[in-house]
């Protein structure tokens, strides 16, 4: 299962209908909490997101709605007696404000501090990109690898069946049919994470090819001069970003205050800018499933057998 789930959507202040930044992606045994804002423990209960289902935090920056809520879940992790491993992912130079708020938290959190720089992997199927804010600030992507899907009927026509179908995948062939006779190249899933940042280029490569986008968009495009100053993005922005990765779902989130509850127009003007893309304004508690994986183009045929790297949460 592949889900977003939106524990927050304000950005520096929260108002009464919404909690400061929070999101908690379920990606099959993984899952991965970006932005702890302020609430953001309370915020879980309401969602129904237990403290023992985070495996990973991923901090784009220390400013505080995106990480003040972290020793309130590490202490109530600790409280439910988490045993996994917990790694921790921020960037380098926020390293004393992250060791403090690790400090006035709970201990008995086995918990692994990945400071990072630069732009690449940093663990597994997740790797960075540098945004423009005002301090140090990263994105997030996280992938699964291509993979390829059996189609029934060119197996039928091989003479492939049953177990052979297993034998053949980890063989690569058989007799003369090899795995690419068979299937089709199966696209792997991508979820880009973007929060406080002007436009620039490593937003652009966090979008690219991206079945599910989360993107801040604290500005309406009226208000593109103050996006400007404090180094931010107008919905429109947003959408030009999903328009120029081709990305199927874009999930606006970190709306000022100065809006209010109804961020329907900000949609519609990053919708404006991206006709081709699913565009949702978030609200607290939202669950938005990531995409079905896309079917390359022309192939009609249902695929009877996925195969492809398991997530298993480990690392
Ligand atoms: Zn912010």
């Amino acid at each position: 299962m592949r889900e977003l789930v939106v524990l927050g959507t304000a950005s520096q202040v929260p108002t009464r209908t919404r909690n400061h930044n929070g999101y908690f992606l379920g990606w099959d045994g993984q899952g991965l909490l970006f932005d702890p804002g302020e609430g953001t423990q309370r915020q879980m209960i309401h969602a129904g997101v237990a403290a023992g289902d985070i495996t990973r935090i991923c901090l784009t920056h220390v400013h505080g709605d995106h990480c003040f809520g972290l020793p309130g879940v590490l202490s109530r992790m600790a409280l439910d007696g988490v045993e996994h491993p917990v790694h921790l992912h921020y960037p380098a130079t926020g390293d004393q404000v992250v060791r403090a708020l690790i400090a006035v938290s709970a201990p008995g959190v086995d918990l692994r501090l990945h400071p990072h720089a630069g732009s690449g992997p940093v663990a597994e199927g997740l790797e960075i990109r540098p945004l423009k804010h005002r301090i140090e600030t990263y994105g997030y992507l996280l992938t699964e690898p291509d993979g390829r899907t059996f189609l029934p009927d060119r197996l039928k026509a091989a003479g492939i069946q049953g177990r052979d179908v297993g034998r053949l995948q980890r063989q690569g062939t058989m007799g003369a049919v090899s795995v690419a006779d068979v299937s089709i190249p199966r696209p792997g899933q991508r979820f880009g994470f973007i929060m406080d940042t002007a436009p620039c280029p490593g937003a652009e490569e966090l979008a690219d090819g991206t079945d599910l986008l989360v993107t801040e968009s604290t500005f309406s495009d009226d208000d593109g001069g103050l996006a400007q100053q404090y180094l931010h993005l107008t919905a429109g922005q947003a959408g030009e970003l999903a328009a120029s990765g081709k990305s199927r779902t874009l999930v606006l989130t970190h709306f000022s205050s100065r809006y209010g509850d109804d961020a329907t127009f900000l949609a519609g003007q990053a919708r404006a800018r991206a006709p081709g893309t699913t565009v949702i304004a978030a609200k607290d508690l939202d669950r938005i499933p990531v995409p079905r994986r896309r079917q390359p183009v022309g192939e009609s045929a249902r695929p009877a057998t996925a195969i492809g790297l398991k997530h298993d949460g480990s690392s």
